[in-house]
């Protein structure tokens, strides 16, 4: 199964992926490539931080399952390849979701928003963004929630880490009880569609 975290930057999906992780042991989280400089402070391994000519060769190779372009900088998701019994999670941008809802309908979105644009705007400076950042990723960030919300099978406010993760890892549950008998137990918040599990298929994005 996959599962998708998108929304504005500033919402915490990084946290909050990494916290889903810790508590599942049967989520795989994707890491992207990128061609943003890594941050002052950032983990090496935040990201697979490369060249623009590395990434486009690799998008031409197919190797990507989404990318997209975002202020400037490019993003991917390499085709997942989850250790067998995995499911995947991507943490990813309104585009990308996009593209995985177009190519694998079955896919849980998750809209991950910040509970108010003060605590958004803090949440990015804190990483070490820009004014000029923080002020172009809150413009952003109105436009992917209207569209996110259309695309969405469930939306969580981030108002607290173990909250938030909580309310996560109970869609993520009530979608694998879905797929194994029929009829979810949990929330009432996500998309009804049976979630098929098993193997990606190899099929690549042509990206945007
Ligand atoms: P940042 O530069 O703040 O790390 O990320 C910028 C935006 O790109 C965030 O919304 C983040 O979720 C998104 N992003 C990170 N990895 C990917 C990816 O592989 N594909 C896409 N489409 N977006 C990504």
């Amino acid at each position: 199964m996959i599962f998708v975290l998108f929304g504005p930057g500033g919402a915490g999906k990084g946290t909050i992926a990494a916290k889903l992780v810790e508590i599942d042991p049967r989520l795989w989280l994707s890491r992207s490539w990128t061609t943003r400089a890594q941050r002052p402070g950032e983990p090496a391994d935040a990201y697979c931080f490369v060249d623009r000519a590395t990434f486009e060769e690799h998008v031409r190779a197919g190797e990507f399952f989404e990318w997209a372009e975002f202020l400037g900088n490019l993003y991917g998701t390499p085709v997942p390849r989850p250790p067998e019994g995995f499911d995947v999670l991507l943490e990813i941008d309104l585009q990308g979701a996009q593209q995985v809802r177009s190519k694998r309908p079955d896919a849980t979105l998750i809209l991950l928003l910040p509970p108010n644009s003060e605590i958004q705007a803090e949440r990015l400076r804190s990483r070490g963004d820009s004014e000029d950042h923080v002020a172009k990723r809150l413009e952003a960030g109105f436009e992917e929630e209207r569209i996110g919300r259309q695309i969405a099978d469930a939306v969580v406010v981030n108002d607290g880490l173990m909250r938030a993760a909580a309310e996560v890892a109970g869609i993520v549950d009530s979608c694998r009880s879905t797929a194994r008998t029929g009829s979810g137990t949990a929330g009432g918040t996500v998309g009804g569609e049976d979630q098929a599990s098993g193997a990606l298929p190899d099929d690549v994005s042509e990206g945007s």
